[in-house]
C-alpha cells in the first residue's frame, strides 16, 4: 500500500470492544510455511510487539511503526493469499505480536471466511499470549487455533526474558484451552535461564492440569537473528533439549504430544 494512512489499527485493547480495522501494519509475508501451524500456511508477520525478548529472532519487528511503509489493507493481504491459495491449508498471523492489532486480524479473518474461494482456509494466530481475554473471545468465531509461547512459568524469570509479566500469557493458555482453540504451547529453552529441572517439572504439572494431552513444541534457542547479549545467551545442547523434553514427558498423569526442535 502506498500513500497517506488514514485508518490506523486500534491501540492494544483493555476493556474496549474490538472492532474490525481495515489497515494493519505488516512487517512481511511468506506464501508457504510448514512451521506456523498445521499444513502449508500463508504467514503474515505484523509489525510491533509488546514484549522485548532477549532471545527474539526477529527484533526488527518489535518497534511499533505505524506508518505508510508498513501499512497494508485487508484486500492487499488477501491478494497474496489468493495467489497461494490452491496450495494452502490456512493462514497464520504472527509477529511481532499478532494480538497487538486485533481489529486488523478480526477484519482479515472475517474476510477470509466470507470469501467463497478462501473460506476453507483455517485462520491461526501465533502469539506471545499477552493480551486481554476480550481479544480471544472476539476472535473466537473466526479463529481456527492459536500457538502460544510460554517463555517461562516463573514470573521473575519470564520478566527477565521478556521485560513483562506472564499473568496474561497463563490466562490466555487457560482461556484458549477452554475455548477449544489452543493448538500448541511453545516452550523456548535458554540454557541456564529457564531449563532448571525443577522448573520444567512444575511447568509440566501446570500444563497437564490444563490439558494432559496438550501439544507442546520444545524449541532450543539458536542465536541466528538474535541480538548480542552480555553475557551471551547459550543455546542448549541436543542432550539438554532431549532431557527437557523427557522431563516434560514424565509429568505424572500427562501424555503430552511433544515435538522437539
Ligand atoms: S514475543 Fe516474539 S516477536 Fe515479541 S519480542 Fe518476544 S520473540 Fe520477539
Amino acid at each position: 500500500m502506498t500513500g497517506t494512512v488514514t485508518s490506523a489499527p486500534q491501540a492494544h485493547p483493555q476493556d474496549a470492544a474490538i472492532e474490525p480495522v481495515g489497515v494493519g501494519f505488516v512487517a512481511g509475508t511468506i506464501p508457504f510455511s510448514v512451521v506456523d501451524g498445521p499444513g502449508n500456511r500463508f504467514t503474515i508477520f505484523l509489525q510491533g510487539c509488546n514484549f522485548d525478548c532477549v532471545a527474539c529472532h526477529n527484533p526488527q519487528t518489535i518497534p511499533s511503526a505505524e506508518g505508510a511503509h508498513f501499512a497494508r489493507t485487508v484486500d492487499e493481504v488477501l491478494a497474496g493469499v489468493r495467489r497461494a491459495a490452491p496450495f494452502l491449508s490456512g493462514v497464520t498471523v504472527s509477529g511481532g505480536e499478532a494480538t497487538q492489532q486485533p481489529g486488523f486480524v478480526l477484519a482479515l479473518f472475517r474476510a477470509i471466511k466470507a470469501d467463497p474461494t478462501l473460506g476453507r482456509l483455517t485462520c491461526f494466530i501465533d502469539s506471545n499470549g499477552a493480551c486481554p481475554p476480550a481479544v480471544w473471545s472476539t476472535l473466537d468465531p473466526v479463529l481456527g487455533g492459536a500457538m502460544i509461547d510460554l517463555k517461562c512459568l516463573d514470573p521473575e524469570i519470564h520478566r527477565s526474558m521478556t521485560g513483562e509479566p506472564n499473568d496474561e500469557v497463563l490466562a490466555s493458555i487457560r482461556q484458549l484451552q477452554a475455548m477449544g482453540k489452543l493448538y500448541e504451547v511453545r516452550l523456548l529453552l535458554l540454557a541456564g535461564v529457564n531449563d532448571d529441572p525443577e522448573l520444567l517439572r512444575r511447568t509440566g504439572e501446570w500444563l497437564a492440569a490444563i490439558d494432559p494431552h496438550m501439544r507442546l513444541k520444545v524449541i532450543g534457542f539458536r542465536d541466528h537473528g538474535a541480538r548480542p547479549h552480555d553475557p551471551p545467551l547459550v543455546a542448549p545442547t541436543s542432550e539438554q533439549r532431549e532431557a527437557a523434553a523427557d522431563l516434560l514427558a514424565a509429568t505424572p498423569g500427562a501424555a503430552f504430544d511433544i515435538c522437539l526442535i
